[in-house]
């Protein structure tokens, strides 16, 4: 499928690839590319299954898994017929984000996943973050200054062959994830796509506390959707 806007242009399509694993984080990005991958799988032989992963690390906030779990049910409730092919979503729990993708990789050495897919995305244009306040924390290897490669067929991890990793995002930047909301109409799954980093659960593990608007995840939210998490009204 393409998807394009003023942002850029996406061609994701997994190919022909039979037990793909989809990294999803509960974040923009990654709701969004379960929506557009529950679209393809309906395209896909029945023998097609859809695994999605969601690591949870101390950092991330526990509470993240549960807001990201009422988006994961309600948009599968979306799509009765492919529900069967898409597994619970698999949830684990590592000290660090490096220990969750390298157990990951070692899930698709086993054979349990064909491939890997990431919603990375990329950082906006040089002026777009000077404009935003985004150059300072930012991830520089994320600069889209430096086209990459959507699928890295071989790629090594630790010296060891990872298999097949697909980044349909790698080249497009946030604004072209709110244009993607805005133009299929995916608002309802926004105020559980959570961004800040510097939020801690609660007790009730809900969105009850208020993103702090001053780290980069908040800084890069507000720069492409033009509001923080949990704020948009309908
Ligand atoms: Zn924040």
């Amino acid at each position: 499928m393409i998807i394009t806007n003023q942002y850029g242009t996406v061609e994701y399509d997994w190919k022909d690839y039979k037990n793909p694993m989809l990294s999803f984080s509960g974040g923009a990005d990654s709701t969004l590319l379960l929506w557009l991958s529950l679209q393809l799988l309906e395209t896909k032989p029945k023998d097609v299954t859809l695994n999605v992963f969601t690591g949870v690390t101390p950092a991330k906030g526990k509470f993240k898994q549960f807001t990201s779990q009422e988006n994961f049910d309600k948009m599968l409730s979306e799509f009765p017929q492919v529900r069967d092919r898409v597994p619970d979503r698999h949830i684990m729990y590592n000290d660090t984000q490096e220990a969750l993708g390298d157990r990951q990789i070692y899930m698709q050495m086993e054979g349990i996943y064909d491939l890997r897919i990431y919603a990375l995305t990329a950082n906006p244009p040089h002026e777009i973050m000077v404009e935003h306040d985004l150059l300072r924390d930012r991830v520089e290897h994320r600069d889209i200054e430096h086209p990459k490669r959507e699928w890295a067929l071989l790629p090594f991890c630790h010296g060891l062959p990872a298999g097949p990793l697909y980044q349909p995002f790698i080249n497009i930047d946030k604004r072209f994830v709110a244009q993607c909301y805005e133009d299929f109409d995916l608002w309802r799954f926004y105020n559980n796509t959570i961004s800040c980093e510097r939020m801690r659960e609660t007790d009730d593990m809900k969105f009850s506390e208020d993103p702090c608007g001053r780290c980069w995840w908040c800084r890069e939210k507000k720069m492409a959707f033009g509001m923080l998490d949990g704020q948009y009204k309908p």
